[in-house]
């Protein structure tokens, strides 16, 4: 007979889509009757909110998997998240008594949880699980799912192996949920998906029409999307973007490769030439615009050369962050099975290689920015400094002490590692 269960702990991992996915979870959980569990507190079910992106992020998941068991023992545990079946054995054999719920198995999670936890738990509340963002950053940003789920097929993904195929959010629901989330005082919503451009393309629904919808809610708050792909960012949506001060000039915009033999092997469908022009368009009705990206190193078949213009790209670009991954090959996808792959040695010194290269370009836009201006949303102001982020994505420190979900007008006054060091404005 197992103890009962008044307290849960999530670990959060992976993007966007999956944290926002972990704030269902610990409604469902509330729902059940349970409450979040605070720091020293101890839990009886601990959740894992797992990543598969990468082989990496599954090893990351398994070490935290062992990381709540060391600090909990006797507790029940729950794997959810981003998993393939195989991903789900490795857990498992870690822990073969834990709970597994699949992607494809999330429509009845909530009957799930409850029966897992018949009779362990305090007492299931009807209605509804209500999401409350509970685990945003202080309650000032909070992330918002409108779409899941990709029809695309770059060979290097397993994402939709695990998501399986795009489905939008209805508009009406979206902006229910947006408005309950204003109205527990959050300033940015960051909308998401998991192919975000693709939002409506099965509803009849477009991604620029629930932008302007969920702009027009009462209130002061901020827009931002997360991660596009570079053919959605068109010229309407750009123009949408520039027409308020409501949505942050920001677009992630995943490169992945400045070669176009890699980006075909890889099914992506553009060209560098494509992607460049594209930013080009992007530039001139937005001009402020922050991009930033992801670009994969090593690819099968990736010559000196091949990675020569991705290094070239980044230098035209100049994106304000990139995000460098390693070629991470995931059983089932069709780069698992690609000849020529690059040696490791070779893979890490492309990464390192490209981070030199990012943290360069960054130091001297940065010094760009010196005496410009921003508007930073204040999200923590405990510390020896306030922080937050600006509508372009910077992350700023601040003078201490300043209200925190507000948005302040501020000057660049410098740099702090990786932050920019702002000012309040008179
Ligand atoms: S667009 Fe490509 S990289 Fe993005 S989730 Fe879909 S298949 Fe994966």
């Amino acid at each position: 007979m197992l103890a009962a269960v008044e307290r849960f702990r999530i670990i959060d991992l992976g993007c966007k889509v999956n944290r926002y996915d972990g704030e269902v979870v610990r409604a469902e959980l509330r729902r059940c009757g349970l409450r979040e569990a605070r720091e020293q507190e101890a839990a009886g079910l601990v959740v894992l909110n797992a990543c598969a992106v990468t082989d990496r992020a599954v090893q990351k998941g398994r070490q935290a998997l062992r990381r709540l068991r060391r600090e909990n023992p006797g507790a029940r545990l729950l794997v959810t998240g981003c998993m393939t079946p195989a991903d789900r054995d490795g857990y498992q054999r870690l822990e073969p008594g834990l709970l597994a719920v699949l992607q494809g198995e999330r429509r009845d999670l909530g009957r799930i949880l409850a029966d897992y936890l018949a009779g362990a738990a305090p007492a299931t509340r009807a209605g509804e699980a209500m999401l409350d963002g509970a685990a945003f950053a202080s309650r000032t940003r909070a992330f918002l799912k409108v779409q899941d789920g990709c029809d695309a097929a770059c060979s290097f993904c397993v994402v939709p192996l695990i998501r399986g195929a795009a489905r939008s959010r209805s508009r009406a629901e979206v902006l229910a949920e947006a408005a309950a989330l204003l109205e527990r005082g959050f300033r940015e919503l960051v909308l998401c998906g998991v192919h975000l451009g693709h939002y409506g393309k099965d509803s009849g629904d477009d991604l620029g029409g629930l932008l302007l919808a969920v702009a027009r809610l009462p209130g002061e708050f901020r827009l931002r999307l997360s991660s596009l792909e570079v053919n959605e960012a068109d010229e309407a949506l750009a123009r949408i973007l520039a027409s308020s001060s409501r949505f942050a000039p920001h677009l992630h915009l995943p490169l992945q490769s400045g070669d176009d033999g890699v980006l075909a092997a890889m099914r992506r469908p553009y060209t560098w030439e494509g992607y460049r022009r594209r930013l080009e368009n992007l530039r001139a009705v937005l001009p402020g615009v922050a991009l930033t990206t992801d670009v994969i190193a090593g690819f099968p078949g990736e010559s000196d050369e091949a990675f020569g213009r991705t290094l070239a790209a980044l230098e035209a670009v100049r994106f304000a962050k990139v995000h460098v991954f390693p070629f991470s090959p995931r059983a089932g996808t069709e780069a698992a099975r690609l000849p020529r792959r690059v040696a490791v040695p070779l893979v890490r010194q492309r990464v390192a290689e490209l981070l030199r290269a990012e943290r360069r370009l960054r130091e001297e836009g940065d010094h760009g920015l010196i005496g410009t201006s921003a508007t930073v949303l204040v999200e923590s102001a405990g510390g020896a400094f306030s922080s937050g982020l600006c509508e372009q994505g910077r992350r700023f420190r601040l003078p201490a002490g300043l209200p925190t979900s507000t948005f302040i007008r501020c000057r660049v006054a410098g740099r702090a590692g990786a932050d920019l060091l702002g000012e309040p404005c008179p």
